[in-house]
């Protein structure tokens, strides 16, 4: 059996005992290594045309972390002037910014129009009160462009919850709408200049993605002229890496990706900028969380350790079900999955919730008071979807730098902190 932690020195010599004690548990561990490995990979997803890829930022919006992607030469997706405003701080130009809201209010789009910020709508509805907000703007007709977002009609991901282009999801317009789109466009005189889908998150077969490439496709010859063509994201990642799970096959994706590119560009007689927006792939894997135990019990032959990773740290396994492999370190030391005697338990957190679950009926070294634990693939939708709930302060990041070094990029909320707001 694997470790991830050793196989990839995951904190760089440094003991996770001694980060656990200078910053406290539970903490948010990155390692800048990987998280560059996996946006440089995203970066070159096609080669053969002009393409962006645009991280999207909700997976993770620390600061310095968005500025990892800019040097990795990303563009950005924001959903929200929050994350617009923090790509702007760590030093994005508008112009690789690309705003995908839905259901957003006229202030927002008129924030994304005041600072240049090109945004996607995500229905007729919103297609229209951007029209409006030009209007009211006085927006000149040659910088009214903007993109629409298509409801592919298929969706693909892991969970209900995150499947995102099926005809019944919430998002985007369905293809027998685009004449009113063209309406909609005459009416306010705006351009729709490009495109874009997202088919849900975390898939590791590409073809359901191809499919939906294929489909947008077809569906981009009845745009004329279009800047851009904006295919997606939702790249998965193996949460099961200590069960040998494969990572996403990238090159082979890319491989079947263009031809079916190539087509398309000879029948459209130009190539559009393609894009994807990639978030999970950029940052689950570059991440980890350290948490204590605290207690260990037995109730009704269920073995429990409580550990102080609540649903407030990461939210993921009470959300989605989600699984997070778990390593056990004692003493400073890995306790081998090899040499160990593996048994059931039950992991948890200190939140006042029976669904306050972080493992169920997992496999694992038996973990002890005073053990600490080491949840795998963090990065995305970790500490982003964190929070006060039971009034429990949300927790530091710290970064293992590239050259080694242990560096803090995001303090600690306090107490004081969650007063402030009264
Ligand atoms: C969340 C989201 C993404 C990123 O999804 P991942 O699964 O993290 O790659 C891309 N595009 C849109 C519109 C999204 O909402």
């Amino acid at each position: 059996m694997t470790s991830f932690i050793q196989n990839t020195d995951f904190f760089a010599g440094n003991n996770p005992e001694t980060i656990a004690s200078e910053y406290g548990t539970p903490v948010y561990v990155y390692n800048e290594k990987i998280l560059r490995d996996r946006m440089a990979k995203v970066a070159k997803v096609i080669t053969k045309y002009p393409y962006t890829a645009n991280y999207s930022v909700k997976a993770n919006t620390n600061i310095h972390i968005l500025k990892l992607a800019l040097e990795e030469g990303l563009n950005c997706d924001a959903m929200s002037i929050g994350e617009i405003t923090l790509l702007m701080k760590a030093g994005f130009p508008v112009e690789r910014i690309f705003f995908v809201p839905n259901n957003v209010a006229p202030y927002e789009l008129a924030f994304a129009l005041k600072n240049g910020v090109m945004t996607s709508l995500d229905s007729l509805s919103q297609l229209e009160l951007f029209g409006e907000v030009c209007n009211q703007m006085k927006i000149e007709p040659e910088k009214r462009k903007c993109a629409v977002r298509i409801n592919p009609g298929v969706g693909a991901g892991h969970h209900e919850k995150v499947v995102t282009g099926g005809k019944k999801t919430k998002f985007g317009i369905a293809e027998y709408s685009i004449p009113q789109i063209f309406e909609i466009a005459e009416k306010y005189q705006i351009t729709i200049a490009g495109i874009n889908q997202h088919i849900g998150s975390l898939f590791m077969d590409p073809q359901p993605y191809l499919d939906a490439v294929t489909n947008l496709l077809r569906i981009a010859h009845q745009f004329k002229n279009l800047e851009f063509i904006d295919f997606g994201g939702g790249y998965g990642i193996p949460y099961h890496k200590l069960d040998e799970e494969k990572e996403f096959p990238m090159e082979d994706f890319k491989s079947r990706l263009e031809p079916i590119l190539d087509e398309f560009v000879a029948s459209y007689g130009k190539a559009p900028l393609f894009k994807s927006e990639p978030g999970r792939f950029c940052v689950a894997e570059g991440s980890v969380i350290l948490g204590r135990v605290h207690a260990t019990k037995e109730n009704s032959g269920i073995q429990f350790a409580g550990s102080d990773i609540g649903m407030n740290v990461l939210v993921r396994p009470s959300m989605y079900d989600s699984h997070h492999d778990i390593e056990v370190f004692r003493d400073g030391e890995l306790v081998s999955r090899d040499e160990a005697d593996l048994t059931e338990q039950t992991v948890t957190g200190n939140i006042c919730e029976s669904g306050d679950i972080l493992a169920k009926n997992r496999l694992l070294p038996k973990i002890e008071e005073g053990d600490l634990l080491c949840v795998l693939d963090t990065g995305a939708y970790g500490w982003s979807m964190c929070s006060t709930y039971n009034s429990r302060p949300r927790p530091a990041e710290v970064m293992i730098c590239a050259n080694g070094k242990v560096k803090q990029i995001r303090r600690k909320e306090t107490i004081e902190d969650l007063l402030s707001m009264f």
